[in-house]
């Protein structure tokens, strides 16, 4: 039987796989019925306790490669997270050593590498630590900076694994991919992974099958409820909606992640809310300011958000239905106006 712990081994070699599995999403969509993905619709975090960091640590961010964009987007999905736990983030980008890992790196360091050839994926927590003959970990973003809200939002859910949460599809409470075989056909038609072999098909259950409350207990994971707007969440083969804010780390995130590694004056659930609200603000500002090129902007008119094209003889205005539409539209729209 699938067992949890070698879920979290296998996670510091390379947790996941996620964004090279979904390559071909739209022309799979196509291929399987919505009824293949059956699953038990539920109204949380996890968290494994032992991967934790120890609050109120400091952590090294190192950028063992990449361009500024790319750290400047990584910062600012390090930010998200930052003002709700009690840990301080130091960023570095240099190995020094004559290129090699500088030994004070390999502990307590989330180890970062933009290489648009492999996945997004990270270690779990504290499994950044590793001994000196051990080979070196590391946290890789595979998206291309012109995209920013997806890249931010690519980055913030990486960094929850280097926080120590664990894929909210898994929770128990959403009973989700109990049926092995139908788990199995999602990796094969929706990530394109060769299920043939071994490490993928390892891969495939690591990152997809349901924890049980029992092993959730015998390996010592934290819990809260089951939160459909988590971004750590799969909502694309779940079966569930995470609604407009579909690429945002969510209150509950942030709710739980301030509970486990709490400041000495812990933050409210109050406290937490207002500054949730503070951050979707400043998120829309930001976008609404980034997102302008050639004839093409992005506007907020009442609670919606619309890409705009203004042409000399023409105006077109679509209205934005999730955040992860964004960047489509808007690359699109910049690639025509040229
Ligand atoms: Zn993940």
């Amino acid at each position: 039987m699938f067992k949890v712990c070698s879920y979290v081994s296998f996670m510091t070699l390379k947790v996941v796989t996620e964004e090279s599995m979904k390559r071909a999403k739209f022309l799979i969509l196509r291929i399987i019925l919505i009824s293949f993905m059956a699953l038990a619709s539920v109204q949380g975090q996890i968290i494994l306790k032992k991967n934790k960091w120890a609050p109120g640590q400091s952590l090294n961010v190192l950028f063992m490669n990449g361009s500024l964009e790319e750290k400047f987007l990584f910062k600012r999905a390090i930010e998200i997270w930052a003002k709700y736990v009690n840990l301080k983030f130091e960023f570095h980008s240099t190995l020094e050593q004559g290129g090699k890992l500088n030994s004070k790196f390999k502990t307590n360091t989330i180890r970062v590498k933009f290489n648009k050839d492999e996945g997004n994926f990270s270690p779990l927590g504290n499994r950044f630590n590793i001994n000196s003959t051990d080979s070196i970990s590391y946290l890789n973003i595979k998206e291309s900076p012109d995209q920013k809200i997806k890249f931010i939002s690519k980055s913030a859910h990486e960094i929850g694994h280097a926080l120590g949460l664990m894929h909210e599809h898994q929770h128990p409470d959403l009973i989700f991919y109990k049926d092995e075989d139908e788990m199995i056909q999602i990796c094969r038609y929706q990530f394109l992974l060769d299920v043939e072999k071994p490490e993928n098909l390892k891969i495939c259950k690591i990152n997809l099958t349901g924890i049980t409350h029992e092993e959730a207990r015998e390996y010592g994971m934290g819990l809260s409820d089951f939160d459909q707007q988590s971004i750590m969440l799969y909502s694309d083969i779940s079966n569930t909606t995470k609604g407009f804010f579909d690429t945002s780390v969510s209150l509950a995130d942030k709710t739980f992640i301030a509970r486990e590694y709490p400041h000495e004056e812990e933050l409210e659930i109050e406290v937490v809310g207002r500054m949730h609200i503070s951050d979707t603000q400043e998120e829309r500002e930001w976008i609404l300011k980034e997102y302008k090129q050639n004839d093409c902007a992005l506007i907020s008119e009442g609670d919606h958000l619309y890409l705009t094209k203004q042409t000399r003889d023409r105006s077109v205005k679509v209205r934005m239905t999730a955040m992860s539409a964004i960047d489509n539209y808007f690359t699109a729209c910049v690639r025509n106006s040229k």
